[in-house]
């Protein structure tokens, strides 16, 4: 079995963006600049964009993170998108999810100029990838994308299933692999929660994505002998033999799967760092005017 360490995997190109951003800064081009909007005090959100502000530092770029308070209105933060849009120094920009329950997510996923949307959420990011044409890709499903590809996993012909259909992850996932690319060209089921028969489905997979937060949901009487298995979630589970109290699960049970598959992403130090690493990729790309 081969695992699929997307935490030296991120090390790695971030190592690469590093020696592009100095070369870029060494003929006289400003550094990448990425700027990251906080609402609220959420522990999860702060973890997260604190990860991304340090990834920025890692790689030479500069950052800037704004932060508002639970009951900002929406009219100040769309606001604040605007500012920051027409910012010609800032090159990407992201708004960490979720949002507050008064707060529109698709009016703020929208209002991110194209231009600077590196985290790819934008339905016209979006229709640019489904149409195959140059764009942010979502960094989760990019993440993964880059992970098949440097681990050289055959993704032709073979039959893919994506367990869960969100926005940000499973439904640009069934897009990604389908397309006729490499990764891609497979053929692809995109599972959800009304879903019969789910069982019988994974254990045709030669590729199981799995993205549905719900730990160790996935065993090995769910898939067949051989394939490789994508873990994306990310579940805090309570613990007693942590110092924290918690321990991260995916969504998949590894040491159930780990003797049948051919390959596998851990939890932690699969999926999660390569997210990081392409949303820093995105907003390089954005600093060279690369996409649009
Ligand atoms: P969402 O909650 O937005 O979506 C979950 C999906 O799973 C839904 O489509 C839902 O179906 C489906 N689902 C729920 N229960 C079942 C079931 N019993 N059988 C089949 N499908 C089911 O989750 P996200 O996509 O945002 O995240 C999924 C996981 O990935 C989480 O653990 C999250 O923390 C993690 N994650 C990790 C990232 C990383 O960087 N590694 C990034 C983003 C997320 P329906 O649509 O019918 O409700």
């Amino acid at each position: 079995m081969i695992l699929l360490d997307g935490k030296k995997t991120s090390s790695d190109i971030k190592d690469e963006l590093r020696k592009e951003v100095d070369e870029l800064v060494s003929s006289g081009v400003k550094k990448p600049h990425l700027a990251a909007i906080l609402v609220g005090s959420n522990g999860a959100s702060e973890t997260y964009v604190g990860a991304k502000v340090k990834a920025c530092e890692q790689v030479g770029f500069d950052s800037t993170l704004v932060r508002f308070n639970e009951d900002v209105s929406e009219l100040d933060l769309l606001n604040e998108i605007n500012k920051i849009n027409n910012n010609k120094n800032i090159d990407g920009l992201i708004v960490q999810l979720p949002l507050p329950n008064h707060i529109d997510e698709l009016k703020v996923t929208q209002a991110i100029n194209v231009e600077k949307d590196v985290d790819g959420f934008h339905p016209t990011n979006i229709g640019r990838m489904a149409l195959n044409l140059s764009t942010y890709l979502p960094a989760t499903p990019a993440g993964i994308m880059e992970l098949l590809s440097r681990y050289n996993i055959k993704t032709s012909s073979k039959h893919c299933v994506v367990v869960g259909r969100s926005h940000i992850v499973g439904s640009p996932m069934s897009i990604l692999m389908a397309r006729n690319n490499t990764p891609g060209n497979c053929t692809v089921t995109l599972t959800h929660s009304r879903t019969k028969n789910l069982k019988e489905i994974t254990r045709t997979a030669d590729i199981l994505i799995v993205a549905l937060g719900k730990a160790q949901f996935i065993n090995s009487e769910m898939i067949k002998d051989g394939a490789c298995i994508i873990d994306v979630g990310i579940n805090r589970v309570k613990s007693e033999k942590t110092k924290s109290g918690w321990k991260l699960l995916g969504d998949v049970d590894f040491d159930s799967v780990a003797n049948m598959c051919s390959s596998i992403t851990p939890v932690p130090g699969g999926v999660g760092p390569m997210t990081i690493a392409m949303l820093l990729k995105n907003t390089l790309k954005s600093a060279k005017n690369k996409c649009y």
